[in-house]
């Protein structure tokens, strides 16, 4: 069972004299056994987030607030120890694109082992190895086989066990099912599930609201490293309130009724040079002028609104 709160998380990567802010001020939470979605355009700083969580953010910094873990901050302890005893044994993580940085040259029983080593785990590796890919719905064959020998999908069921080697209580999946055809897109998405009513905590980050349809519980809509909506999904999918979460569902194709495909024009802004207001202001149908001058307020609790329009 773990809980995890993120409170005013802010995480930077500093470009010599600049400062990138990827994720600026995020608050939620989660509790035991539910699935969060993160959506939200390419660097809009979902990544960064889902890998501050696991504190592993290359080139970057968690620059302030605060990460509990069952009501513990895992920003307090040592480097050491939380290698020790929260990353892959608490919280693990399925990188972006994971399926194609397994190494050519080890068998995948090897690189099974080589986790197990890292993690100095004791118990029978073989035995913990046969057990977390007969979790995922591969053959206990596929050990003996190296990467090349494998599909897309068996690869992408490898680095999702990998992340559950350790047992870990929740799981962060970075895109998952991106660069998987729709059949395989659909197996992973069943194993997630399955994972999901077995107990395990999930955070899906994705860039698409199709995929999170299917599995969230809780939704949030990230935008230029801030969560400007979050809420149940059902409540973020059937209600948007933020501007941009009604853009990115009107984006959506509907396979029932006729219905008009609207683009959101412009770009985000960069992360290193802000605007002082609110940051869709350029692209936003509802602006007025005091969002230009003032960025709207944060609040941290459940079900929050980024936007004036609301206050
Ligand atoms: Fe649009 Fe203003 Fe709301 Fe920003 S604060 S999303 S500019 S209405």
């Amino acid at each position: 069972m773990t809980t995890l709160s993120i409170e005013e998380l802010q995480v930077q990567y500093q470009l010599r004299d600049k400062t990138v802010h990827a994720v600026d001020r995020v608050s939620f939470s989660l509790e035991s056994n539910e699935s969060l979605g993160i959506v939200g355009e390419s660097a809009c700083g979902k990544s960064t987030l889902g890998l501050a969580i696991i504190r592993s953010v290359p080139g970057g910094r968690i620059a302030e607030g605060n990460i509990l873990l069952d009501g513990k901050s895992t920003l307090k302890i040592s480097e050491e120890e939380f290698a020790k005893t929260v990353r892959w044994k608490k919280i693990s993580m399925v990188f972006q694109g994971a399926m194609n940085s397994l190494d050519p040259v080890f068998s995948i029983k090897q690189q099974f082992e080589e986790i197990l080593k890292a993690h100095n785990y004791s118990g029978d590796h073989l035995k913990m190895i046969n057990d977390t890919i007969d979790s995922v719905g591969l053959p206990s064959t596929v050990l003996d086989k190296f990467p090349h020998e494998l599909s897309g999908g068996m690869k992408q069921r490898v680095v999702i066990a990998m992340a559950l080697i350790l047992r870990p209580n929740l799981v962060i999946a970075d895109e998952p099912t991106t660069a998987l055809d729709v059949l395989v897109q659909a197996q992973i998405l069943s194993l997630l599930k399955k994972l999901k009513k077995e107990g395990m905590s999930l955070i899906l980050i994705s860039h698409d609201l199709g995929i999170i349809s299917e599995i969230a519980d809780k939704v949030g809509i990230m935008y230029a490293g801030k969560i400007v909506e979050f809420g149940t999904l059902q409540e973020v999918y059937s209600n948007p309130k933020h501007p941009y979460t009604q853009a990115l569902l009107k984006s959506m194709p509907k396979i029932k009724g006729e219905s008009e495909l609207i683009s959101l024009k412009g770009n985000p802004p960069s992360l290193i040079d802000l605007p002082v207001g609110c940051r869709f202001y350029d692209r936003c149908p509802h602006a007025m002028e005091k969002c230009r001058k003032e960025p709207p307020k944060i609040k941290t609790e459940l079900g929050h609104v980024l936007c004036w329009l609301y206050e």
